[in-house]
């Protein structure tokens, strides 16, 4: 299958989680589309992943996976070993009056609600982001004007070399959808900061938004979110639309006609249409505004 080569010649250490070789990554992205991750690594725990990690050569990539909801993966599929957290590492708690502890592989949804119930407020945002924890950590996920560095204290990591570490606010040096996490590391848990809030008017605070979001996005579409990062001064939906590209289509990749700045797969695009399509937008903003826009979805993985 994907990747022969490799399968036959390296020896995988043991693992108390879950590993699968060859195993299809299209139906774990929003997409829906790509290749099959060499191996898929689900691990028990945190000790697991570091055990793993720590015996693997050192030769093998390693990637993590969230809910796929800022990913393409290409058609050819991601060499060496794509870790996937579940439910082990998807459970949120509040520590005290203003702190929650989260798993890296906790959703969004479950960190805000978990935030309400205990009466914790300015995580409510979290709410209309559709990802894990460990994805809002490395992309500096945010919405309605709040970021992740916002209400970050520190995460727990495991590096490739399978070493622990713990990483403050400051190590993760956050700009706009971007942190300086290291290649390969996989965030297994965070610890968010708000403050004190009334339940009630929290619940408010996350119905306003995900009746907001309702509005603007096609969020029941095979999609990746925001396609381009806002360049400074600009909103990238605005200069995607003046550029003519509402409703363009390459193949079964669309330009979202409600939200210029998401890429859809109408039903059978494959990653290369999607990716040739946003470089088919990128190359029409360039020439109608003389803006160079930028990748926010992450592009993983080989070509077909
Ligand atoms: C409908 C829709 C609306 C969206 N709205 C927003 C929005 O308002 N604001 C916003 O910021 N984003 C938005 N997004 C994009 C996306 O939800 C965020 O970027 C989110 O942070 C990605 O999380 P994920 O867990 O799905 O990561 P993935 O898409 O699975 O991965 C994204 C990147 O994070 C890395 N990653 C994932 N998990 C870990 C981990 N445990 N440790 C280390 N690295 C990890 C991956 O390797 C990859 O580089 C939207 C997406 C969709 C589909």
């Amino acid at each position: 299958m994907g990747h022969p080569r490799l399968t036959a010649t390296i020896a995988l250490p043991p693992v108390r989680g879950t590993l699968k070789a060859d195993a299809p990554l299209a139906p774990l992205v929003w997409f829906k589309a790509g290749g099959a991750a060499q191996w898929l690594f689900e691990p028990k725990d945190a000790d697991d992943l570091s055990d793993f990690l720590a015996a693997l050569d050192p030769g093998v990539p390693v990637m993590a996976l969230g809910l796929g909801s800022n990913l393409i993966v290409r058609d050819g599929g991601v060499p060496g070993v794509v870790v996937r957290l579940g439910k082990p590492f998807a459970k949120v708690t509040a520590l005290d009056a203003t702190t929650l502890t989260c798993g890296g592989g906790a959703s969004g949804i479950l960190v805000s609600s978990t935030a309400r119930d205990n009466g914790i407020a300015g995580l409510e945002f979290l709410r209309s982001i559709p990802g894990t924890v460990g994805g809002f950590v490395r992309m500096n996920g945010g919405a309605y004007g709040r970021e992740t560095c916002d209400i970050l204290v520190e995460c727990d990591i495991v590096l490739r070399s399978g070493a622990r570490v713990t990483l403050s606010n400051a190590d993760l040096g956050y700009t706009y959808r971007h942190s300086t996490l290291p290649d390969g590391a996989v965030v297994v848990s965070a610890t968010f900061r708000g403050h004190p809030g009334e339940p009630a008017a929290i619940q408010a605070e996350m119905d306003r938004i995900a009746a907001a979001r309702e509005e603007s996005q096609p969020l029941r579409s095979k999609t990746g979110g925001s396609t381009f990062k806002n360049p400074d001064g600009h909103k990238a939906w605005a200069l995607v639309d003046e550029a003519g590209c509402r409703g363009l289509q390459l193949g079964g990749a669309q330009v979202s006609e409600k939200h210029t700045n998401f890429l859809l797969n109408t039903g059978e695009a494959t990653s290369a249409d999607i990716e040739a399509l946003g470089e088919e937008v990128r190359r029409r903003v360039r020439e109608k505004s003389g803006i160079e826009l930028e990748w926010e979805i992450q592009r993983v993985g080989k070509a077909k």
